[in-house]
């Protein structure tokens, strides 16, 4: 997670790597830090908190044109101002920032100690600056080979010396760092976000790249120092699709985004005639695609239930057994490859460090994975043997929305392409289009109750803890439900199946404890009431959301009437309205919507 930035050009470092540095918060914002090159060396500024105290408490004599800046999610050592980024060497010579984690820091700490070298922080990363600093190579490049060779595990890294005043040199293992080319001067980040405002001309670097930016250009090349020989290109990106605009959050702007979002991922995808979808990406033809007997999806936190709601879709649609599985979890358990086994790694900005580490496990073992990834060109993207873009545009706000609906819908296409090779007919697949095709207009529809939804939230804020239950179709959207409440409102809530209630949670359920139940108007409506009625019986509170032709008798309930679609499709629908109750119990308890506490966008870290 975390940020990192970088720039060496003709103008003062300082104000442009704290912009930079604001532009990536929403990666890390326990603390942050940034370090100058100017007459009189290396300058180092950094405390805990956000950046906007930093940038505040900016020593006025803060000159220097080439700098590097961070915001730390810690991983070694609480997040206080001694354990922020940049570190630096004991002569302060050489200042380090760091994403990632070094496993091997707790041996290399007792390595260093033994030499006599004092360490002030309790950080993996703090070892670097040291290692740099003592290697005995003669070029700065030489010296972060030289450090990174004793070092295991992940980073982007980007390193300054005051005996190399013209360069910053960095390096990417498993973290991203995108170079930016400007007009005698770079840049470098760890994301586009941060970079968009003064360059869209980039380059990314592998993992495994190291470079060297000064103000002249950039070089590319392996930790042998043997040339890549990366040149940059230009993007076709708007800079202010990176703004929240008249938002007050980004997680507002990105949820009232969706049904533009929703349009774009399914443009050009719909084939009407034979009803069926064109993913190109995927680099699979008719035959291979029929030879897939299972699907397995892995993804993290809302991305894994979104994974569990495409894995529904895709059973029902192509029949293929279809399961869904935390890729955090996966990779652990040895787990078992197969060649007809089509494995799809779902992560919004395709660094997801724990999915990206299953997607490199099932390469190395022969199987075939595609990426539902909405960054393009991120690492998931080009590790994976095709895929399906997402389209959603920038995602700042930790809690996702739009990227969310969009993997949904990415799934909902590849089960109709998948469906369509199988025994969904054509008339059944005309069927879905339509239903895809009226999807954007009804998410618009939910959005405008904004006001309806949020007098519901603030009911909801009130309680300690809460249930989210759903079945079948309707589990995975309470279990999404569920986690956005709780990672922005930081209230437990938590999500059930709506027929295991009665084997346990149900001792639970107090006039204190209230329960947003997911109902749709589906095969399984009546088993649902069941349900609500033996939780009213027992005075907890009800939200229910479902479709305005259900009945649910004489049940005392707050209803939630959701546009209805094609029963596929509809878990997104019924999903967009718990993203409205989330954001408004969290506005209610004056929680930052777009830095939940603890967390941070893009899990680079394992
Ligand atoms: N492992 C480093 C630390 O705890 C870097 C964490 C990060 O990626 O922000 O300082």
């Amino acid at each position: 997670m975390c940020g990192i930035v970088g720039y060496v050009g003709g103008q003062q470092a300082a104000p442009l790597l704290l912009e930079g540095l604001t532009r990536l918060e929403h990666r890390g914002y326990d603390s942050a830090g940034v370090a100058v090159l100017g007459p009189t060396g290396v300058k180092v500024a950094k405390r805990a908190g956000r950046v906007r105290q930093l940038s505040e408490e900016l020593p006025k004599r803060f000159a220097g044109k080439l700098g590097i800046g961070h915001t730390r999610w810690a991983t070694h050592g609480p997040a206080n101002d001694v354990n922020a980024h940049p570190h630096v060497d004991a002569s302060g010579e050489v200042a380090v920032v760091h994403n990632g984690i070094i496993d091997n820091a707790a041996a290399l700490r007792h390595r260093l100690a033994d030499q006599g070298v004092d360490l002030a922080s309790d950080t993996d990363t703090e070892v670097l600056a040291h290692l740099v600093a003592r290697s005995g190579a003669d070029t700065l490049e030489g010296k972060v080979r030289d450090a990174l060779s004793a070092i295991e595990g992940t980073y982007g890294v980007a390193v300054m010396h005051a005996d190399f005043p013209d360069r910053i040199v960095v390096a990417r293992n498993g973290s991203p760092l995108i170079i930016g080319v400007g007009d005698k001067e770079m840049h470098v980040a760890s994301d586009l976000a941060a970079l968009v405002r003064y360059t869209t001309t980039i380059a990314y670097l592998d993992d495994g790249e190291m470079a060297t930016l000064t103000a002249g250009g950039f070089t590319t090349y392996r930790q042998d120092l043997t040339s890549t020989n990366k040149t940059a290109t230009t993007l076709d990106i708007d800079p202010s699709s990176y703004d929240a605009g008249d938002h007050d959050s980004f997680m507002h702007k990105e949820m009232v985004e969706q049904p533009a979002a929703a349009e774009r991922v399914l443009r050009g995808r719909l084939d009407e005639r034979f009803g069926t979808a064109h993913l190109g990406g995927l680099n699979m033809d008719a035959r291979e695609t029929r030879a897939i007997r299972r699907v397995k999806i892995l993804g993290c936190g809302s991305a894994y239930y979104v994974g569990q709601m495409g894995a529904a879709l895709l059973e029902e649609l192509a029949r293929i057994p279809a399961d869904a599985e935390a890729a955090s979890e996966f990779r652990y358990r040895n787990p078992i490859i197969v060649s007809d086994t089509l494995y799809v790694a779902v992560s919004q900005s395709g660094e997801t460090i724990d999915t990206l580490l299953a997607v490199q496990e099932i390469r190395r073992k022969g199987g075939r994975v595609i990426g539902l990834v909405n960054v393009v060109g991120s690492a998931i993207a080009r590790e994976c043997d095709g895929g399906i873009y997402l389209h959603a545009g920038p995602e700042v706000a930790v809690a996702s929305t739009k990227a969310l609906t969009n993997m949904f819908l990415g799934f909902a296409l590849l089960a109709l392409q998948l469906g369509r090779v199988r025994d969904l007919s054509i008339a059944d697949g005309k069927r879905l289009i339509a239903g895809l095709q009226q999807l954007p207009g009804q998410l618009a529809e939910m959005l405008e109750r904004e006001d309806e939804l949020a007098a519901i939230a603030t009911s909801l804020a009130e309680a300690e803890s809460l249930f989210f239950v759903g079945r079948v179709r309707g589990f995975p959207v309470a279990r999404e439900g569920a986690q956005k409440f709780k990672e922005i409102s930081y209230r437990h809530a938590e999500a059930y199946q709506t027929s295991e209630l009665k084997h346990g949670p149900l001792a639970l359920i107090s006039e204190a404890v209230p329960t947003v139940a997911i109902v749709p108007g589906d095969e399984l409506t009546d088993r649902n009431v069941a349900a609500l009625h033996e939780i009213a019986a027992r005075r907890g509170p009800l939200v229910v959301v479902t479709h305005a032709d259900v009945d649910l008798g004489d049940v005392e309930a707050v209803r939630i009437d959701v546009p209805r679609n094609e029963r596929e499709l509809d878990p997104i629908l019924l999903t967009v309205p718990l993203q409205l109750l989330a954001y408004h119990a969290a506005l209610r308890l004056g929680h930052d919507i777009d830095k939940p506490r603890n967390l941070a966008k893009s899990v680079t870290v394992e």
